[in-house]
């Protein structure tokens, strides 16, 4: 067993570049909602890989499917050739996820990452429409590479690109403003033909923006936005690759909305087991690219797929979406109580279903990090967000049981009033 955990991690953080420093410990095994780090220290899992663990650490059932594809020499990479997996894959998808909820998409296969299902939306949309233009939000987040940088609304990640970056239309999300101007603000400007202005491509949005500080638009809002793209003609891209997959308490997280996106990217928890995947979720009138035209050497990890389609068996019943929906009343029953509880913090608390912040008021920004920095220290991962790293934010995986989870969310409390007194 590796020694001293902390020591360790120093000579490791000394030999990697642009590495974050939150959770200064090695790490060497995970099961369900749990970690530990190389001393044999526990710790509750609030962040789940930044969403890409809906289902957990080492869920069996995946692990099992995965070890026995392994074991009979199944094609572990293929590029864009077919194979039974990915088509059993397709299959389910479309029976479990599509069908029921009355969806005709065709899936793409963008590269492994949440930035490939990103770059390869904007592609489609200024290809079908010949428009260069996207719309995006402030502190929305979309990714890292040029094009999905371009959209995201992060200075401190926009820097990270040396120059300016082109070709979006940044426009204030809804809770930005304090009353309905952000949607009068973007009306204003869309009608504003007299200017010149070259109408948009698309607009691209994340329904809770994770990255950004947990801001949930309200469904009338994107209902709104919605009208805005028939009417413009422009595309709907939704950014489901944090809020997707059941984290705000359906698979989708437009579904209560009533919306229908042009586009759906999703990542992050579609692989199931934190293996890389990402598809592009597109109508069938868009599918205009050549073979090829678009394309990327893991986009066939079918390891990644295997463990994707027993993923969706999460799916085929109602159990853990009505699991979601009850636990994330008692997440937030917390946070109201904890925001109420610590009026030195001047929070408020924020999100929808497993996707939840308490967000540190006006002034008192840096306790977010404290607090989360403390909540490690007792055991608990959990990490901040928003512009200025002031939201606490719980990601925890959507299988943990009521045990793990009010546990950690005393660990959370604890450490709020160790860091305030
Ligand atoms: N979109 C959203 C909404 C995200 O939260 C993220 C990752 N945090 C991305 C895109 C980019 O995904 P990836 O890091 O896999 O490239």
């Amino acid at each position: 067993k590796e020694k001293n955990s902390m020591e360790t991690f120093e000579k490791h953080e000394s030999q990697v570049r642009s590495y974050s420093r939150s959770f200064p410990k090695m790490f060497n095994k995970a099961k369900g909602h749990k970690i530990w780090d190389t001393d044999g220290k526990e710790y509750i899992d609030f962040f789940a890989g930044a969403g890409a663990l809906n289902y957990g650490h080492n869920d069996d059932k995946m692990k099992e499917k995965i070890v026995e594809y392994i074991m009979e020499d199944g094609i572990s990479h293929s590029l864009d050739m077919g194979t039974v997996v990915r088509a059993k894959f397709l299959e389910k998808f479309s029976e479990v996820i599509l069908k029921p909820r009355k969806l005709d998409y065709k899936v793409m296969f963008p590269g492994p990452t949440g930035t490939n299902t990103v770059e390869s939306a904007l592609k489609i949309a200024r290809k079908v429409t010949g428009r260069t233009n996207i719309i995006s939000f402030t502190n929305a987040f979309h990714g890292m590479t040029l094009g999905s940088l371009s959209v995201t609304g992060n200075s401190f990640n926009r820097d990270g690109a040396g120059v300016p970056l082109n070709n979006t239309v940044p426009m204030p999300y809804e809770t930005f403003m304090d009353d309905d101007n952000s949607l009068d603000f973007l009306k204003s400007y869309l009608s504003d033909t007299g200017s010149g202005l070259d109408l948009p491509a698309a607009i691209i949005l994340e329904t809770v923006q994770g990255e950004g500080g947990i801001n949930a638009a309200s469904f009338e809002w994107l209902q709104e936005i919605e009208k805005l793209c028939r009417r413009y003609d422009m595309l709907l891209i939704v950014d489901d690759v944090q809020a997707g997959c059941g984290r705000t308490g359906t698979f989708f997280s437009f579904e209560p909305a009533g919306v229908k996106p042009d586009i759906v990217c999703l990542s992050k928890s579609i692989g199931g087991y934190g293996l890389p995947m990402a598809i592009t979720l597109i109508k069938p009138e868009h599918d205009i690219w050549e073979p090829g035209e678009h394309n990327g050497t893991f986009r066939g990890n079918n390891m990644a797929i295997v463990a994707a389609t027993e993923a969706l068996t999460y799916w085929e019943n109602d159990k853990l979406a009505n699991s979601i929906q009850e636990k994330s009343k008692v997440i937030k029953t917390r946070f109201e109580k904890i925001v109420k509880d610590y009026p030195e913090l001047n929070a408020t608390t924020r999100g929808r279903g497993f996707m939840r912040g308490i967000a540190c008021g006006e002034g008192k920004e840096d306790y977010a990090g404290k607090i989360c920095e403390k909540a490690f220290e007792k055991g608990l991962i959990i990490e901040t967000a928003g512009p200025s790293g002031e939201v606490v934010k719980f990601l925890g995986p959507l299988t943990i049981d009521n045990e793990g989870l009010n546990k950690g969310l005393d660990i959370l409390e604890e450490a709020i009033e160790e860091v305030l007194n």
